[in-house]
């Protein structure tokens, strides 16, 4: 579903500020459709499950009434467990975070009263809370109920699952009359209707569980992945199947320029699409995209709205939609015009549930894969080089070196020997050097989400299950000789390179933050080691060679030029 912008909704400008910093890009649907009525002071009522944005869905109103010189609770969240408290808590404080003097605390049971006490005494504007310490607190006098204005419940069928109907009960007949309620809920069943008849005021229902629908030409699977795994385990995977293109998934703005900084200093061709690129600078990097000088594009769902190529053959969901049917556009991206695709879904923790619901709405099963090893990956790496060496013999496109090679045999080296030690310097000089992940260190992980996996496929059977191997493909990267630059591109040499320790991301810094390029418009940067090259656009080659005069790299002055080819 299209939403409009954050700024259409009706919040405040330090909530708006918060969100900007948070990286969300737009609403999701239960937020834009929440939050206005929800400003206005209506009861709702949100069918919709985890993972769908409903936190921030009912923390910005919730946020935008509050009086943050009055130290007296406001606002009441009620959630089911702990957990929940805690990290309902949290996305409150992170959407807060340009309100001055905000106090929000979580309270549940199974922690100490004291601090909670403290908290409580402190004052507080926002309580978040598991219905059964909440009561505690009531009873004791401690939580003063008087003063509430809304009152939150976040997952209420899952409350009264837990068996909290009379503490709920007690607490909402405690809150102030005249209160807003927001309830919250994955499934509508008696139970819920009961609370929202005895406590709602006629009650504006947003359902947002949309009908299923269907992909049948993408391959989808999944790895359990840690945040800080992403891009080495995102890189093997492309290692072992170069694609020709791939898109990848980000959810914010800044998980995009991570990401693809993080790919181009592993020597990737990537580059990226967000929402704040101007129409040229989008336009350049799609149109380097289609043409492969671009093979990775990392983008949000909204700057990757309208792309329209069907060569796509891999889609990345590095971060994992909040809303299923983002998941269903981003997957619809690859499988086009009769080929077959792959979409790869990186998840953890918490996230599993979510990928379940995307599960339930696509009516698909999404496979788990295991990640690949160091040592799988370095194998197919060389399996490709010979794939691309067999390719060349019998095609017979390669210079003879002759003298060279009979000087080698005469020596006494062997036929093998010598073709070995080429592949050898061939992997060296194309690879890329992985980094351990915990996953390396303990490959039989606990078997925590055992079940999940037992209804997916049996272990053989995911492993043979990856799909159709790739035929013999030439990896690009693999190819030798000097790169060719896009027109319009000036390559310039920078005099410092791999030996003195500079990284393609420090070139790039360096040269948006010293020469004030305008974001985006850097072209390739290949390192050598003792000098660099930087693909620049030629209107900026001046601005670039003035501006950087008195700059450094690693704490180093550096001569940059336009490159004049080896000498
Ligand atoms: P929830 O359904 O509230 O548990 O949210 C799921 C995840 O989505 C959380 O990690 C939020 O931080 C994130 N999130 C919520 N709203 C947005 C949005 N509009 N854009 C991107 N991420 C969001």
């Amino acid at each position: 579903m299209d939403t409009p912008p954050f700024s259409d909704l009706g919040l405040p400008a330090p909530l708006l500020a918060a969100i900007e910093t948070l990286g969300y890009e737009r609403p999701s649907p239960i937020q834009a459709l929440s939050i206005p009525p929800a400003l206005e002071g209506k009861d709702l009522v949100g069918l919709s499950a985890t993972g769908s944005g409903k936190t921030a869905a009912f923390a910005l109103p919730a946020l935008a009434l509050l009086d943050l010189k009055a130290m007296w609770p406001q606002v009441l969240i009620l959630c089911p467990t702990r957990e929940l408290a805690v990290q309902v808590c949290e996305e409150v404080h992170r959407l807060g975070a340009k309100m001055r003097g905000l106090h929000a605390t979580p309270v549940y049971g199974g922690a100490p009263m004291d601090r909670q006490l403290r908290a409580l005494r402190d004052g507080v504007h926002v309580i978040v809370g598991t219905p059964g310490r909440l009561l505690d607190h009531l009873r004791r006098g401690s939580f003063d109920a008087s003063h509430i204005r809304l009152a939150i419940l976040d997952e209420a069928d899952r409350m009264l699952d837990m068996g909290f109907k009379e503490e709920m009960d007690e607490l909402l007949a405690a809150l102030p009359k005249e209160r807003q309620t927001l309830f919250f809920s994955a499934t509508m069943n008696p139970g819920v209707s009961r609370l929202i008849r005895s406590f709602g005021k006629d009650p504006q229902i947003i359902d947002i569980q949309q009908k299923a629908r269907t992909v049948s030409t993408v391959d989808q699977s999944y790895f359990e992945v840690r945040q800080r795994s992403k891009v080495e385990v995102l890189s093997r995977i492309l290692d072992m199947n170069p694609p020709r293109l791939g898109l990848i998934f980000c959810n914010t703005k800044r998980s995009v320029d991570e990401c693809t900084e993080d790919l181009v200093n592993r020597g990737y061709a990537a580059d990226r699409l967000h929402g704040d690129m101007t129409q040229q600078m989008r336009e350049r990097v799609l149109k380097r995209f289609r043409e492969g000088s671009v093979e990775l594009l990392v983008a949000t769902d909204v700057a990757a709205r309208g792309l329209d190529i069907d060569e796509i053959d891999v889609v990345f969901n590095y971060d994992l939609p909040t809303d299923p049917e983002d998941y269903l556009h981003r997957i619809g991206r690859t499988g086009r015009a009769g080929r077959s695709g792959r979409a790869v879904t990186f998840v953890f923790g918490r996230d599993i549930y979510r990928l379940q619901s995307i599960e339930r709405y696509t009516r698909s099963v999404i496979r788990r894969e295991r990640i690949p090893s160091v040592e799988q990956v370095e194998g197919r790496r060389a399996d490709l080089i010979f794939d691309g060496l067999k390719e060349r013999l019998e095609a017979g496109k390669f210079d003879a070196y002759q003298d060279n090679i009979d000087r080698l045999l005469e020596q006494g080296h062997t036929p093998t020997d010598i073709a070995g030690a080429l592949v050898t310097m061939l992997r060296e000089a194309s690879g890329r050097e992985g980094s351990m992940i915990e996953e390396d260190r303990e490959p039989e992980r606990p078997a925590r989400r055992e079940k999940t996996r037992d209804v997916r496929a049996p272990r053989d059977e995911r492993r043979e299950d990856r799909g159709p191997e790739r035929g013999a493909r030439p990896n690009p990267r693999f190819e030798r000789g000097p790169i060719p630059h896009e027109p319009g591109m000036t390559r310039l040499f920078l005099s410092l390179g791999k030996t003195h320790g500079v990284m393609a991301k420090e070139i790039v810094g360096m040269l948006y933050r010293e020469a004030g390029l305008p974001d985006g418009c850097l072209g390739r940067i290949t390192l050598f080691p003792k000098h660099s090259l930087v693909d620049v656009p030629g209107e900026f080659v001046n601005q670039v060679m003035e501006r950087t005069r008195n700059a450094r790299l690693r704490g180093r002055p550096f001569r940059i030029d336009v490159d004049r080819g080896p000498v």
